[in-house]
């Protein structure tokens, strides 16, 4: 069972909409579109699909000009009714006939059978994605390679794995099994929530050698190791700064020098822990 839609449909650069909330948080993603962001992640967690939905129609940016992505949480596992009712309300709040992308938010490799688990989940959504269903192509989220592993096994390919990489933490092995899966790598938190990463010597004398932002650096270094990357701002001034990161080149060994300020930490895999 192969996805119908190429993860390379994505744009390279999305806005992360987790803490965009009520009326401010949709001026953020009303702002983000009418700068040209054209690819929207949000997450039936996040409880903000409405507010997605509502600034996708005040913005007036052709629906099909957008590419929006949203995650299951673990209370939609299960055989393909469940599944497809929970998509269902998540396209509801969205005011939208499909998304473009649905994730499985988290692997929950604990649950039993009869709580559903992401086996079932995935097997599911395979078979109702596609150009009439609920949603254009599926993939998963925090996905470690056994997970992906036990996917195959059951003949499964995911479109893409939204996977935590900044800087600091950069799980290159899950990255390598994510593309040997043929799954696209999609990078979350990807400007380590403004934090540590902003601090990297690579990364601050990138910066400096090119006029640019650490946050700019960093998402010129996603992108340029062939990573979709979906940074949150509300702010106008970080919103223009992290789309004009799409014309920032960095050179190899640039791109080196991030790469080699991993520090090898493994992922958080607990969903609480992380903050969703
Ligand atoms: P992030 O790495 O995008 O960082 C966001 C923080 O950086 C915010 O505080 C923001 O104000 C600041 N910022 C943004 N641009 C800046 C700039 N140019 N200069 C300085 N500061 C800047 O963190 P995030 O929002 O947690 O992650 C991004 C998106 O990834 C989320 O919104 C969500 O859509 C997704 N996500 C998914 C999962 C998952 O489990 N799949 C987990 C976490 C996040």
């Amino acid at each position: 069972m192969e996805n119908s839609v190429p993860a390379t449909a994505l744009p390279a650069l999305g806005l992360g909409t987790y803490k965009l909330t009520g009326p401010e948080g949709q001026a953020a993603i009303e702002r983000a579109l009418a700068l040209g962001y054209r690819h929207l992640d949000t997450a039936q967690a996040y409880g903000n699909e409405a507010v997605v939905g509502a600034a996708l129609r005040a913005a007036g940016v052709p629906r099909e000009a957008v590419q929006v992505t949203t995650k299951l949480t673990a209370d939609a596992f299960g055989p393909a009714d469940r599944v497809r009712a929970s998509l269902e309300g998540s396209l509801e709040r969205l005011g939208l006939d499909r998304v473009d992308l649905v994730l499985i938010h988290w692997p929950n490799p604990w649950r039993t059978a009869q709580e559903g688990t992401f086996r079932q989940t995935a097997a599911a959504l395979a078979g109702m994605v596609g150009d009439d269903g609920p949603a254009a192509s599926w993939g998963v989220s925090n996905f470690l390679s056994e997970h992906l592993e036990t996917l195959a096994a059951d003949g499964l390919q995911a479109a893409v794995n939204q996977i935590q990489v900044d800087a600091l933490v950069q799980q290159r092995s899950v990255q390598e099994a994510t593309r040997a899966h043929g799954a696209a790598v999609v990078a979350h938190t990807p400007l380590g929530r403004g934090g540590k990463p902003f601090e990297v010597p690579a990364v601050t004398a990138a910066a400096a050698a090119h006029g640019a932002t650490p946050a700019q650096v960093l998402l010129a270094w996603h992108r340029q190791s062939g990573r979709v990357a979906i940074p949150r701002s509300s702010s106008a001034a970080h919103l223009a700064e992290n789309l004009a990161s799409l014309e920032l080149e960095l050179t190899a060994d640039e791109l080196a020098a991030v790469d080699a300020a991993d520090s090898g930490r493994p992922a958080r895999q607990d969903p609480l822990e992380f903050g969703i």
